[in-house]
């Protein structure tokens, strides 16, 4: 059981990244923290590991705070696993999973008999063993990357974005076996996510957040969904997004109705080009600009919206992008 109590994240520059949080999150289940870009959701992961310095609270794991612990110590029963999978290139797909049992002092064999039990695990074929890193595709890496936060068998999991930059079918995929792959292992997970889609579908509990780190609701799926506990939280799960959502792509800005459409879901072709976001009433919220690229959206640069604000979307889906900046309140900069 992992806890927060009243954590705050204040960076040296004053910016407050995690407003006072509590919550527990539930041994054995995965809780998903959802919300825009730049709410907090990394910050609050990064502390539980100690990569970032909590400013105020504290956090503890089975009621032991994990300040008291020593960091590595800490470390090694927390698997973690990022978006760009992190592997090692230069290191055979088999050695990168083998990389925490052989620092564990496993003999070279136990190691490498424990990664390739583990290939299977999340759905690798025995001859990708081999390969290395550059010669797998996006959603294979982050399989490797899964693999490899798993090799020492730590009872907690934290996933930041894993799934964010593989295209949606191969996000699917990834996203079902890692339900799979807990009904048989039990780990306590905290998941991150921008999109609400993956965070309904895996979470056990899902705490979406808003900007500043702000912990607007805490509960089931479910309830999520059916009570949304304010406005904020009823626009970002979206109810109505099918028809709010409607997005534009062009290879250049042209005017409103020139465009060919793109519906929340669709995958951007490869080159790059404008993303035009607007609301239900084609009022344009603000612009993407990016380039696709494996289906998903390689976002270069932040874009005015219409009044003046700017905001920023983290690469991912077409969908997610168009959520993001959809769901920050009134067109905000996130
Ligand atoms: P998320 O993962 O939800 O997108 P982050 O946790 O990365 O958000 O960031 C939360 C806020 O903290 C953002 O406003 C971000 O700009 C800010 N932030 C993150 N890291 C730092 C840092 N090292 N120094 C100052 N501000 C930071
Ligand atoms: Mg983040």
């Amino acid at each position: 059981m992992i806890e927060f109590r009243g954590v705050t994240k204040r960076f040296p520059d004053g910016t407050i990244a995690v407003d006072n949080l509590d919550l527990t999150l539930d041994a054995g289940k995965i809780t998903v923290f959802v919300g825009p870009s730049g709410c907090g959701k990394t910050t609050s992961l990064r502390m539980v590991n100690r990569m970032i310095e909590i400013t105020e609270g504290t956090i503890t794991i089975d009621g032991h705070d994990i300040m008291a612990a020593d960091a590595a110590d800490l470390r090694r029963g927390i698997g973690y696993v990022i978006q760009q999978a992190g592997l090692f290139p230069h290191r055979t797909i088999l050695d990168n999973i083998a990389t925490v049992p052989l620092l564990l002092g496993w003999s070279k064999a136990k190691a490498r008999q424990r990664a390739a039990e583990l290939m299977e695990v999340v759905g690798l074929a025995p001859e990708m063993s081999r390969r290395y890193p550059g010669q797998l595709s996006g959603g294979q890496q982050q399989r490797v990357g899964v693999a490899r936060a798993l090799a020492a068998d730590p009872p907690i999991l934290l996933m930041d974005e894993p799934f964010s930059a593989v295209d949606p079918v191969v996000r699917e995929n990834l996203q079902d076996e890692l339900l799979r792959l807990q009904a048989d292992l039990g780990k306590t997970i905290l998941f991150v996510t921008h999109d609400i889609d993956e965070a309904v579908k895996l979470g056990d509990k899902v705490a979406v957040f808003r900007t500043g780190g702000l912990l607007a609701q805490y509960d089931e799926p479910g309830r999520l969904l059916a009570r949304p506990a304010d406005d904020f939280v009823d626009g970002f799960v979206g109810r109505d997004r099918g028809y709010r959502g409607l997005g534009f792509l062009s290879s250049a800005a042209l005017p409103l109705g020139e465009l060919p459409t793109v519906t929340l879901g669709d995958s951007l072709p490869d080159g790059a080009g404008w993303v035009l976001v607007v609301d239900g009433a084609r009022q344009p919220l603000g612009w993407i600009h990016g380039s696709g690229r494996d289906g998903g959206l390689a976002v270069e640069h932040e874009h005015l919206i219409p009044g003046g604000s700017l905001y920023e979307v983290e690469s991912g889906s077409l969908r997610s992008a168009l959520d993001a900046a959809l769901s920050s309140p009134s067109g905000q900069g996130v």
